[in-house]
């Protein structure tokens, strides 16, 4: 079977039932005094794009290594495909390993970087050339296969350094920062192609990043690490419209965060109070009435309308316009509530600022107000 007569791989979603490809228990990799991953579990599904995303020296890498084999456990188990890898050595593993530096040879051509693996496996040279073929055509440098790496844009090398990883049909391709050397413009056109070329390929992949846009783009699911701990793992809309904890709420876009005090708990609703309105929200959550809370609001949505009326009632309140950030596409305004906390709220342009109907602006008296569903609840 040719790469690119491969179908898609089942949903990850369906697969409920099976067993996980991948199934981390317990992992735990301490340097010395250094916790990098502190009591890990995961489980990951065939056919994922799974992302590790937290910042820098959280221990993503140290994981990555740790599944891939050039790293040992000091507690843990780690089972790929139903096998531990416990005394499995990396070059064994079903898994691939596509490094930030690409590390491509410079004297060899696109087609024999490719290659190279293959030959090192003896795999029969006719065997070898149809393979390269259907990679490189999947990653479209097919009219490319003559050309050294320094004849080649950061997003090539990127894609040849992906074809190299891929030839050797890993069960687990595991990236390390893969879009890292890229410009901004051009790693969010690859983050596209990335994802679309494993929907081709259908090969689970482990990806690491420290780029929250990146992980949301990319991944069909997520772990958000910090401190060699996962603090939530969920899809992305999960993690960015649900978030359990202040740190995630705050490491995933921007959040305003504030304190409450649980006053109802009902089946369908819960009401928290305060310092400057009721907050209602209308999904059930599990808290205690009494119980203090902390409450956090996303800026895009939140609405403004000017008005010298000050509002009164659950999810509104009076406010006043303290700084305007305009950002092109859209525009951030710091709003000061009556207890003077400030909140962000994003607004896109649709109308040029100066033409807008409602055009705003330092110390204008505004009303704030959200949808019973926008507020979320944090139990840490
Ligand atoms: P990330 O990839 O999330 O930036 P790493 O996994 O590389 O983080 O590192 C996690 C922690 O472990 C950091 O504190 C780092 O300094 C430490 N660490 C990583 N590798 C080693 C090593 N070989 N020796 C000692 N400490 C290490
Ligand atoms: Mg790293």
């Amino acid at each position: 079977m040719t790469v690119s007569s491969t179908v898609s791989a089942p949903d990850w979603r369906d697969q409920d039932e099976q067993q996980p490809l991948v199934q981390i228990r317990g992992v735990t990799k301490k340097y010395g005094d250094v916790t990098a991953v502190d009591n890990v579990d995961l489980d990951i599904h065939k056919g994922e794009l799974f992302c590790l995303l937290g910042g820098s020296g959280c221990g993503k890498s140290t994981l990555l290594r740790m599944l891939a084999g050039f790293e040992d456990l000091n507690a843990g188990s780690i089972t790929i495909d139903g096998i531990d890898m416990a005394n499995v050595p990396a070059y064994e593993r079903p898994t691939n390993m596509m490094f930030q530096s690409y590390a491509l040879f410079p004297h060899m051509t696109v087609e024999k970087n490719v290659a190279f693996g293959l030959e090192q496996d003896r795999v029969p040279k006719s065997e070898i050339t149809e393979r390269v073929n259907d990679i490189l055509k999947l990653v479209e440098l097919e009219d490319f296969n003559k050309r050294k790496p320094q004849q080649l844009s950061g997003g090539q090398r990127q894609r040849v350094a992906l074809a190299r990883a891929l030839v050797k049909r890993p069960k687990l391709l595991l990236l390390d920062e893969p879009l890292a050397a890229l410009d901004k413009k051009l790693r969010k056109q690859t983050q596209f192609e990335l994802a679309n070329i494993q929907d081709k390929v259908g090969v689970t992949f482990i990806v690491v990043t420290h780029d929250q846009e990146e992980a949301m783009t990319l991944s069909s699911r997520m772990a958000v690490m910090d401190a060699g701990r996962f603090q939530q793992i969920g899809t992305p809309t999960e993690i960015y419209e649900f978030p359990e904890s202040r740190f995630v709420a705050d490491f995933i876009g921007t959040a305003n965060i504030f304190e409450g005090r649980v006053t109802e708990d009902g089946a369908d609703h819960v009401r928290v109070e305060t310092a400057f309105c009721d907050v209602f929200i209308d999904h059930g959550h599990s808290v205690q009435v009494g119980s203090k809370i902390w409450v956090a609001l996303r800026p895009e949505k939140i609405r403004l309308e000017k008005s010298d009326e000050a509002a009164n009632g659950a999810n509104q309140s009076a406010a006043v316009i303290d700084d305007v950030g305009y950002l092109g596409e859209t525009s951030i305004y710091k709003v000061k509530l009556p207890n003077g906390d400030i909140f962000d709220v994003t607004r896109p342009n649709q109308s040029r600022p100066t033409h807008a109907a409602e055009h705003l602006t330092w110390d204008d008296r505004v009303n704030i107000s959200w949808d019973p569903s926008s507020a979320m609840l944090l139990h840490s």
